[in-house]
């Protein structure tokens, strides 16, 4: 079984740290996403677990048995692992099914098992009528395709994909999202998917590791980061989160911009500074206040506004000069320079841990 564990792993270049103490599992038929902004180290880390590199410290066990660690790393050949590059590096003398093939053809398969696998997988990928054309005559799409087919016809037990979409245009990116999702469950093979895109993370991946400066700031599946980032970095960087500075009043309730929030997450420390997170959709927006209740209400005057068809962007600035941005419904059309009361539900004012 080809389960993936990274443990205490650290990679440094001199005094720069690109990979810092990572430890994280991946269980057999798992698809881990390692998401996080351009330079945190997914890269990096992924070719640690590819064999190219070697860490500074700690170790990367699969199926239990140690293939690296500072005093010793299996290469990449002696590894039962694909990877695909962000460029698709096909051979662009060779066929389609030559491309595919290939991979068979250097372990010196049986011309019979060849013919079967290669069959098989061009029909998984949807691939079968483009056999016989060259890379240079295909579209982005069906060149990632190619090069996903021969990753995964050797059988590699792990699949490492270094940004796999980032070269394709947005539409073709969401139908490849699924795509590696479809051949991901066809297949069950364990998975380590790297990406900056929060989509192609949610669409794609049973555990997502939050990567920051070198760390994991928060794993968890998709539902939890996104329903329950821990960290400020988090909230952020899952898109849709305003984060506010607060004082906290009491083990449940802040002050912010004047007003009190009650808040959900964590027990809070009477007079400590704690940061309140709320996604831009869950705030409310009207002209009338929402309750007569004094809590969880902020007064504040619309600054911006877009209408985007189905969904109305607000930015309300609040009387301290804080902004928070607001999504509404786009019945409503409350034009800048006007008073606006906002509702912000306990439930929904996640007070993160501090950083
Ligand atoms: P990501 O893939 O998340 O964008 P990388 O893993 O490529 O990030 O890089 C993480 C950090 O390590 C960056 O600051 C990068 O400059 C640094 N780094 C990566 N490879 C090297 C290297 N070979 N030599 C020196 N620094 C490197
Ligand atoms: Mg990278």
């Amino acid at each position: 079984m080809a389960s993936v564990e990274l443990k205490g792993l650290s990679k440094h270049y001199g005094a720069a740290v690109a990979v810092d103490d990572v430890s994280l599992r991946v269980e057999h038929g798992q698809l881990v996403c390692l998401l996080g902004p351009s330079g945190c180290g997914k890269t990096t880390t992924l070719r640690l677990i590819a064999g190219f590199i070697e860490p500074s410290s700690g170790e990367i066990e699969v199926g239990g048995k140690v293939l690296s660690s500072s005093s010793r790393t299996v290469p990449p050949e002696g590894r039962k692992m694909s990877m695909i590059f962000q460029s698709y590096a096909l051979w662009p003398h060779m066929t389609v099914a030559e491309n595919v093939a290939y991979g068979l053809k250097i372990r010196k398969l049986d011309r019979a098992i060849i013919e079967s696998k290669l069959k098989a997988i061009l029909s998984t990928a949807r691939l079968e009528a483009l056999a016989e054309r060259y890379p240079g005559e295909l579209s982005g799409g069906q060149q990632q395709r190619v090069s996903l087919a021969r990753a995964l016809v050797v059988e590699p037990e792990t699949l490492l994909l270094d940004e796999p979409l980032s070269n394709l245009d947005a539409n073709l990116r969401e139908e490849m999202r699924f795509e590696i999702r479809r051949l991901h469950d066809r297949y069950r093979y364990t998975t380590v998917y790297v990406t900056h895109d929060q989509a192609e993370a949610m669409t794609t991946a049973d555990l997502i590791a939050v990567m920051n400066k070198g760390r994991v700031e928060q794993l968890g599946p998709p539902e939890e980061i996104y329903g329950r980032p821990r960290s400020e970095f988090v909230a952020r960087f899952i898109g849709g989160s305003n984060v506010l500075g607060a004082t906290a009043l009491d083990e449940s309730r802040v002050s912010v911009a004047g007003a009190v929030l009650r808040t959900t997450g964590r027990k809070l420390v009477a007079g400590r500074p704690v940061a309140v997170s709320v996604r831009q959709h869950e705030i409310g927006l009207g002209l009338q206040s929402p309750s007569s209740e004094a809590e969880n209400r902020l007064r504040g005057v619309v600054t911006r506004q877009v209408f985007l068809g189905a969904t109305r962007d607000y930015t309300v600035t609040l009387d301290d000069g804080t902004e928070l941005r607001v999504t509404a419904p786009p019945g409503q059309n409350i034009t800048p320079g006007q008073s606006v009361w906002l509702h912000l539900p306990a439930e929904q004012c996640r007070a993160l841990a501090e950083e």
